[in-house]
């Protein structure tokens, strides 16, 4: 008997028709002996739905006191669904009790709307599963030292799911979502795309932050801090396929690099179209001159991507980095007023219209002439590298968005990624 974590994300949840599906296949596992503990998400649009609603009553989101009402708000959706789910899990004759975050209790610090977890209290969770139920906890919340409810942000579910298991000390946590696991790129983009039926811990915590929209980053943090057994896989198989093959489908995630890892230099290419890029031209060189620019825009609560330094030209540099999309125009706005005229620079320009492509995989760390062939790559379809950041495990290149999609199918060529690795 093992205990073993389920997710489900909004799509599996979709209807009250997917639930019950969803309920039949918990109650699959239960009858094959497990404890299960089932963490889902609202169901798909909830989330969307509730925030607009409170959208069309203020615009302002930024106020301590508007954020914790928002997550007040949100945090309905999953309630909701584990209700749902208890009585679909019922239906088919099985022992279940639901919980909100508040009830079992899954403590948070008082960040409204991008809440972390702290502390998760499995007392409740043990008894009923010893009492032979199946637990059901939103995803997606938790309670502050306050009282207040919180939420985790947005695809806070995964980690919801993720820390659960890691508290009760789970033997597997599986992810079931509407993409049968993790691909070497997105699939719309590049249709050879391959699953991989593994992945270490660290190629995914990029891939994650990098723009694939798997699983939430901070899910990924989470799984490797407390080496949770994590996999990846589709809630549309029929639901009643056998559990070994489900329990070996989809996407592993693993931690060391032992012989269940796939040996490709190269695992996967990430891509983010959000990206926008910002440099101050002229810049005196002279020490404390990327704390100013940077501590004003870090002030201002933007984070910054890729940072570059030119070497200086008479005392003088550019300085270049990359924001969200959505950051922008404030960082521009905050940039022009405050800093450019305080430091003497001689302009700033911006550019939104830029995406960032990168190549990742463990094996870059003991490979040379890896980046050297992304950029040869890049420079045979005529593509202008603009800027460039590694880590020991990645290579990202900020270029032009009219040439991310060509970009990434000529790297996903280049580096074999639609041949199968074992
Ligand atoms: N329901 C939340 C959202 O839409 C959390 C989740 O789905 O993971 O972001
Ligand atoms: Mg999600």
């Amino acid at each position: 008997m093992a205990l073993i974590v389920h997710k489900y994300g909004g799509t599996s949840m979709g209807s009250t028709e997917r639930i019950r599906n969803v309920a039949k296949r918990v109650a699959k596992w239960a009858h094959g002996g497990h404890q299960m503990v089932v963490v889902p998400s609202a169901m798909s649009g909830e989330t969307n739905r509730l925030l607009a609603l409170a959208g069309e009553l203020t615009p302002a989101t930024t106020t301590v006191e508007v954020l914790r009402e928002l997550d007040m708000i949100a945090a309905t959706g999953e309630q909701v669904s584990v209700g749902l789910l208890a009585i679909a899990l019922m239906a088919e004759g099985l022992d279940a009790v639901s919980y909100t975050g508040w009830q079992v209790p899954i403590q948070t610090d008082s960040a409204y709307t991008k809440a972390r977890i702290q502390n998760i209290d499995d007392k409740r969770v043990r008894a009923d599963l010893a009492a032979g139920k199946v637990v059901i906890i939103t995803g997606f919340q938790g309670i502050d030292e306050h009282g207040h409810v919180t939420t985790l942000g947005r695809g806070g579910s995964d980690t919801s799911a993720v820390a659960v298991a890691a508290a009760m000390k789970a033997d597997e946590c599986l992810i079931f979502t509407d993409v049968d696991g993790v691909y070497t790129t997105d699939p719309r983009i590049v249709p050879e795309a391959r699953r991989l039926r593994s992945v270490s811990f660290e190629e995914m915590l990029e891939m994650a932050s990098l723009g694939s929209k798997v699983l939430q980053i901070r899910s990924v943090e989470f799984a490797g801090k407390y080496r949770v057994p994590l996999r990846v896989l589709s809630s549309f198989t029929p639901w009643d396929i056998p559990i070994d093959e489900e329990a070996a489908s989809g996407t592993l995630i693993t931690y060391e690099e032992d012989e269940k890892m796939e040996q490709a230099i190269v695992s996967g290419i990430a891509f983010s179209r959000d990206e926008a890029k910002i440099a101050v031209l002229g810049v005196p060189d002279r020490p404390g001159i990327a704390y100013t620019v940077l501590g004003a825009v870090a002030d201002a609560n933007i984070d910054v991507d890729v940072i570059v330094q030119n070497v200086s030209h008479e005392g003088r540099t550019d300085f270049s980095f990359t924001v969200h999309r959505n950051d922008f125009s404030r960082a521009m706005d905050l940039l022009e007023s405050k800093v450019v005229g305080a430091i003497g620079a001689s302009g700033l320009v911006g550019d939104p219209k830029i995406c960032k492509v990168s190549i990742v995989g463990i094996g870059m760390r003991s490979h040379a002439g890896v980046a050297s062939k992304m950029f040869r790559t890049l420079s045979e379809e005529g593509i202008n590298i603009q800027m460039i950041t590694t880590s020991e495990i990645k290579t990202s290149v900020v270029i032009d968005e009219k040439y991310m999609e060509l970009a990434v199918r000529a790297l996903h060529k280049a580096f074999d990624l639609e041949l199968p690795t074992t």
